[in-house]
């Protein structure tokens, strides 16, 4: 979409553009999350499974670019050990498991659903899951671990998905949501691939048709050496927000951030998302950046998520006392020194992840 500023539309608040037709927008939105939403508010946490994917063709995705190919090849996968300690992470802070995820063929199913067992074990509570189409037998298995299914649609508009994802197709996703009796639904999507105010209408009817309980929502990401070279102006992004809250009152939306776009998270709270996610909470626990993005929740929320202060934990007892098998907790337990030392010796940076 091709933006023109005009300096007459904006008004300007701490440092940020929103144009008087967004801010109009968003004192809706603000209220309509208010009258049908407690201002509780969390931080979501996408669990990665692995970096590597077999379809790495989608034109926006750092998967796609060929350093990536190289350093995270086909069988590649994060250790048991590594991914449950995110999920010990994720119930002791308070952060809810946005949901688990990978490429697609990142490794065989009765390793997935080792893994889904596992983390739900951790967490204390059932997951979801963002891991492609997946077959009602499958399912049928995950189901004890596993209580709402995402897909990653990045676009719904028909001609401008085929183009930008040209090897997962739209229908078969469209297809599993139809028959997924009894997980909740939820769908991710990008705002910046080339979409316009008008293709809304597509999201609104699979939000529709499929009667979601979440849209996950993130603002483009451009990724060096790929085509698209900037993510979308705040402005947009939040309009997007605001219109979806709007027109669907009761959904849940998670709405992405990232480092280098922290300083808009009031806004995003402003445009009635439920939560934040993609917000690089492990590497950046108790940096300047986790406090200015508590702070801007907080100025209208209730933040439940702690990003900013360990708590005093006995690591040692939270861990032996898990239902899982002995070998996994040793492996926790080996992982975890280099965490604490982070945390305890956060580090800004300006880097975005
Ligand atoms: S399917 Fe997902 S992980 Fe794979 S290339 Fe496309 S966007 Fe990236």
């Amino acid at each position: 979409m091709k933006q023109v500023y005009d300096a007459s539309k904006f008004v300007h608040v701490q440092d940020i553009n929103i144009s008087k037709e967004t801010a109009k927008l968003l004192e809706t939105a603000s209220q309509v999350y208010s009258q049908n939403h407690s201002g509780r508010t969390w931080y979501g946490r996408c669990i990665f499974l692995s970096w590597y994917c077999s379809l790495g063709d989608c034109t926006f995705c750092f998967r796609t670019t060929q350093k990536h190919k190289i350093q995270h090849p086909k069988g590649s996968k994060r250790s048991m050990g590594s991914v449950l300690l995110e999920a010990l992470f994720c119930r002791l802070f308070k952060w809810r498991i946005e949901f688990l995820t990978g490429g697609y063929g990142i490794m065989p199913f009765p390793q997935l659903l080792e893994f889904s067992k596992n983390i739900s074990a951790v967490y204390g509570e059932k997951i979801w899951l963002n891991l492609g189409v997946l077959s009602e037998n499958h399912l049928e298995q995950l189901r004890p671990y596993v209580k709402g299914i995402c897909g990653s649609m990045e676009t719904l508009h028909p001609t401008l998905h085929d183009e930008v994802c040209p090897s997962k197709p739209i229908a078969p996703y469209d297809k599993m949501f139809s028959n997924l009796n009894g997980f909740k639904k939820s769908i991710a999507v990008i705002v910046g691939l080339g979409d316009t105010i008008e293709d809304m209408k597509y999201l609104f009817d699979f939000v529709e048709k499929h009667s979601l309980d979440r849209v996950t929502i993130y603002a483009l990401k451009p990724v060096p050496g790929l085509e698209f070279k900037e993510g979308p102006s705040v402005d947009y992004y939040v309009q997007w927000i605001a219109r979806l809250r709007i027109r669907f009152p009761q959904l849940e939306i998670i709405a992405g951030t990232n480092l280098r776009r922290s300083e808009e998270v009031g806004y995003l709270m402003k445009a009635g998302a439920s939560a934040i996610t993609k917000f690089p909470a492990t590497k950046q626990f108790g940096t300047k950046k986790s406090h200015l993005v508590t702070s801007l929740i907080e100025k209208d929320r209730f933040f439940i998520s702690n990003l900013t202060e360990l708590p005093d934990i006995n690591w040692d007892k939270e861990i032996n006392a898990l239902d899982i098998s002995e070998e996994y907790k040793q492996e926790m337990k080996d992982k975890l020194g280099p965490y604490l030392a982070k945390f305890n010796n956060p580090k800004d940076s300006d880097k975005s992840l």
